[in-house]
């Protein structure tokens, strides 16, 4: 049912002493919010600071804190202080469990080329927090660069294991090389 405003209500809501109240108020407002911390982050349109109001992590709405970002990306995080958290929470565990699905089914229905793209594509890649690779390429890059200007001989002295698997390579491929001798003594043998 609607609610009925009075008369007396809807004519001191019109008059101008009302307006001019909340104009003041809306004033008031406004110049509060030019005061507070305001948003640092680059935006998109220019790379000048965004400006928009900070959260208290310093960053506004747009640009911060609601979701984890980097290796946290995709894990759920439990929506704290929400009426519904646990339907929220499920909602958002039932979302996963779909991508994931519809991520096996595209597997699936991959060609073979592009199945052996993607394996190639996750050979080269290696699993992990980006900012730890990150440091490990740093550190590979920084030895180079220091052995190369020490001067220092890079090669390094086989492993025991690299020796022996050099050694059982070797004697497989004289092993072939016999038999294929021997097969082809067969096959000319065969038809005189
Ligand atoms: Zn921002």
């Amino acid at each position: 049912m609607k609610r009925k405003v009075s008369r007396r209500l809807d004519a001191w809501r019109q008059s101008a002493e009302w307006r001019a109240i909340s104009r003041a108020h809306c004033q008031d407002l406004n110049r509060q919010r030019a005061l507070l911390p305001k948003c640092g982050a680059a935006r998109k349109r220019d790379g000048e600071p965004c400006m928009q109001t900070a959260m208290p992590n310093g960053r506004c709405y747009l640009h911060g804190g609601r979701t984890p970002k980097a290796d946290d990306w995709h894990r759920p995080v439990w929506p704290k202080g929400h009426p519904r958290a646990v339907e929220k929470m499920n909602a958002k565990l039932r979302d996963i469990e779909r991508a994931r699905k519809k991520r096996e089914a595209r597997l699936a229905d991959l060609s073979p080329e592009e199945r052996q793209a993607h394996r190639e594509w996750q050979m080269a890649h290696k699993p992990g927090k980006a900012v730890d690779r990150k440091r490990a390429r740093g550190m590979r890059k920084a030895n180079a660069a220091a052995r190369a200007t020490l001067g220092v001989d890079q090669s390094y002295p086989p492993s025991p294991e690299l020796v022996r698997v050099t050694r059982a390579i070797e004697a497989l491929e004289k092993l072939r090389a016999a038999r294929s001798a021997a097969i082809e003594e067969f096959a000319l043998g065969a038809f005189d």
